[in-house]
Formats: structure tokens, C-alpha cells, sequence
């Protein structure tokens, strides 16, 4: 395993971190199947993985209330006398907070579920403008700050999927934070706050740590021939998840790339990219933006990355499936076969013509895309029958 130095904290990090925001489940989400994830656990950290990052929501049935993750990482720590040797970052669930004394409920919540009296990480979950606004108002930098003086946290965050405008200004109220995670792969360069974040946020030296490193399995999953072919035109061989790693961990404002694995075969997949230097070339550069420029041109869908924040819709829409097969479809270009999974995967009451556009998931989404509006294409694209013959 290679490491890093993250930021000012001064903690050395392995390169890849442990997201587990997609753990194994059996029927809901909010089942972890605790024997496979136990193996993974096991796994990650006797091949040098040291920071696991969770969230308050994480595998609850519904993404939007008090998530078993936490409950998962606390039980798994405690009893394996592991709490001491890892880095245990979690989040504080900025979207509950209505009153100052919730920040603290929450954390000594999410303290309780993980079983532990400190976090090495506490960031403040997706902030956007609104929720940054809120926080301040509700006095989070004295809560921040009583944080770090009582030792209940060593050190203070954030995430976000917003601009570089409104990142720099968050950063620049707060003089404490230590650490950011933001959205950036070879698709995201001038996405969100970008690069251009990412330089910001090394050239202040707080810790850098990446999400949706894979663009929520797009750059994976059902890869354009046009994009095999591009790969194949470089002098070393790497799978997809490879090129996507190692243009991150070669860049020199990235500390962390966090992996939401679903599998001990994704946990030994990672690991081995993450444990030897891999440097990418001038010319493989070059190749890695003719893939993301080929990526562009030849997928006309949308940006979601099956992140959930926008479930549950009150309608019963099942939004990410929606988008998915949406998604595919453009890639793959054969719209029949697009549409027998459309149909057969998404019930009928769930899929695109069942959104009432009654805006609740507009806000939400960390993509900031018009969700009603999108549906309104996969509901064009695909009509409300099978008939595709
Ligand atoms: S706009 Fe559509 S998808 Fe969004 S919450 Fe309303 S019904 Fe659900
Ligand atoms: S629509 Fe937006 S919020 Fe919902 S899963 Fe996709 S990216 Fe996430």
C-alpha cells in the first residue's frame, strides 16, 4: 500500500480509502450482510488500508434516516480491538440540523453507534449554499471549535459537490478545516469545483480526499468499443478501474481516493492497483483525455452517479434505476435490449412516467440536474409499454 500525507492533519493515509456507502446487503439496503463485509474489513486492513469513511444515512432502507453503516463499522472495530489503528471518519447530517443543539445530539449519536469516544474525521456532510448558510446561522464553527478543543474530534471537514466559488468561500470563513472531499475522476476535471478546487485546496495544504472516483461505475460498466479501442492503443495494459485510479493517485493535489466496494474481489482488486507505483505517461495522458472526450460524444444521458441522495421519491419513482437504464441505453445503442431491461428491472408504478414532477427531489440532487425534467426524457425514450419489436 502506498500513503500520503493528508494535508495539515499530518495522518498518513492509505492512498485508497474504504467508502462504505455500498456494502454487501441481502434484501434492503439497510441489511449488510455482516459475514462478507467482515471479509472485506479483514482483508483491507491486514493489506494496508487505514481510513474508512461512513456516514450517518449509510444503508438505511431508505437513504434518508439513520443508517446501520455506522452501526456496521462500530461492531466490527470494537470487536476485532481494531478502533486505535484506523482512521474513523464519519459525517454530521448538515440536512437534520434545525436548531445549534442538534450538531451535538448527532455527534454524540453517531459516536454511540460506532462505538467509539473520538472520530479522527468529522467532515459536514454535502454542503451546498443553502445548507452552508443554515450551519453558519445555527453558530457550526462554535460547535466546530468545542469539537476539537473536548478531543471528541481530531479533525474537521467537509463534503461537497458544489463550484469553485462557493467551495473557496466555505473554506475561507473556517480557518480549521483540515480536510475536503470532493467529486473528481477524468470525466470531472472541469465538473463541480474540478482541478481547479483540488489546486485550491493543496495550495492551502487541507487534506484532499476524492469521491465517485469511477463517476458511479460509468467509466466501468459497459465501456464504448470506441473506448476499448482507445485503451488498447496505450504500451501498458490496465483495466478500466486501473486508468480511473491511476490518473487520480497520479495527480499531486489528490491525498485519498475513497472506493465504495461491494465485494472482497473489488477489495483485492483496488488494493493491488493501490500498492505499486504506476506513473502515467505524457502520452498516456493524452489517451485518458481522447477517452474522456470520446466518453462525452458518445453517451448523450445525464450525470447521475447513483448516489441515492435524491431516494426516496414520494411517488415511488425509482430514480436511479431510471437513469440507469437511460444511461446504458445511450452507450450501448440498441434500444431494444435497453428496453426489455428497462421493463423488466423497474416495476410498473416506479418507472419515469410515474413522477408527478412535484419538484421534492429537485434540491437534492448532488448533480444538480432538473430530475423531473430528465425523467421526462427516459419516460420519451423509452414510452410506457414494452414494444420495442
Ligand atoms: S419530481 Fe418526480 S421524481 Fe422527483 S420527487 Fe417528485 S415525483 Fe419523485
Ligand atoms: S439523480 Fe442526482 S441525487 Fe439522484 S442518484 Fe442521481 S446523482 Fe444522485
Amino acid at each position: 500500500m502506498i500513503y500520503n500525507t493528508l494535508g495539515k492533519t499530518g495522518l498518513k493515509v492509505s492512498r485508497l480509502g474504504f467508502g462504505t456507502m455500498r456494502l454487501p446487503t441481502g434484501y434492503s439496503n439497510a441489511d449488510i450482510n455482516e459475514a462478507e463485509a467482515t471479509k472485506m474489513f479483514d482483508y483491507a486492513i491486514e493489506n494496508g488500508i487505514n481510513i474508512f469513511d461512513t456516514a450517518f444515512p449509510y444503508h438505511n432502507a431508505t437513504l434518508a434516516g439513520n443508517g446501520n453503516g455506522e452501526i456496521f463499522l462500530g461492531k466490527y472495530f470494537k470487536e476485532n480491538n481494531l478502533r486505535d489503528e484506523v482512521i474513523l471518519q464519519t459525517k454530521s447530517p448538515t440536512w437534520f440540523i434545525s436548531e445549534k443543539n442538534d450538531f451535538e445530539s448527532f455527534l454524540d449519536m453517531q459516536l454511540e453507534k460506532l462505538q467509539t469516544d473520538y472520530l479522527d474525521v468529522y467532515l459536514l456532510h454535502s454542503l451546498n449554499a443553502s445548507g452552508w448558510n443554515k450551519v453558519k446561522n445555527l453558530g457550526v464553527m462554535d460547535f466546530l471549535d468545542d469539537c476539537l478543543s473536548s478531543g471528541k474530534v481530531k479533525h474537521v471537514g467537509f463534503s461537497a459537490h458544489v463550484g469553485l466559488d462557493l467551495l473557496t468561500e466555505i473554506l475561507d470563513e473556517y480557518p480549521k478545516w483540515e480536510v475536503v472531499l470532493t467529486q473528481m475522476n477524468y470525466l470531472d476535471e472541469y465538473y463541480q469545483s474540478g482541478a481547479d478546487g483540488l489546486q485550491y485546496l493543496k495550495k492551502n495544504d487541507v487534506g484532499t480526499m476524492i469521491m465517485e472516483p469511477l463517476r458511479g461505475g460509468r467509466l466501468i460498466n459497459h465501456v464504448p468499443e470506441e473506448v476499448t479501442v482507445l485503451w488498447g492503443i496505450s504500451e501498458v495494459e490496465r483495466t478500466p478501474v486501473e486508468w480511473a485510479f491511476q490518473y487520480l493517485w497520479n495527480r499531486d493535489d489528490v491525498d485519498c481516493v475513497l472506493s465504495g466496494m461491494s465485494s472482497l474481489n473489488q477489495v483485492k482488486e483496488n488494493i493491488r492497483y493501490a500498492s505499486h507505483e504506476d506513473v502515467i505517461s505524457e502520452y498516456d495522458q493524452e489517451l485518458i483525455n481522447d477517452v474522456a472526450r470520446q466518453y462525452k460524444a458518445s453517451t448523450l444521458g445525464n450525470e447521475c452517479t447513483k448516489c441515492g441522495y435524491c431516494m426516496p421519491c414520494p411517488n415511488g419513482v425509482d430514480i436511479i434505476n431510471c437513469f440507469n437504464e437511460y444511461n446504458i441505453a445511450q452507450m450501448m445503442k440498441d434500444p431494444k435490449a435497453s428496453a426489455m431491461q428497462y421493463f423488466s428491472v423497474i416495476d410498473r408504478g416506479s418507472r419515469a412516467d410515474s413522477c408527478h414532477k412535484c419538484e421534492e427531489c429537485l434540491p437534492l440532487c448532488t448533480q444538480h440536474m432538473n430530475i423531473p425534467e430528465e425523467l421526462e426524457k427516459v419516460r420519451e425514450y423509452f414510452g410506457t409499454e414494452f414494444n420495442h419489436f
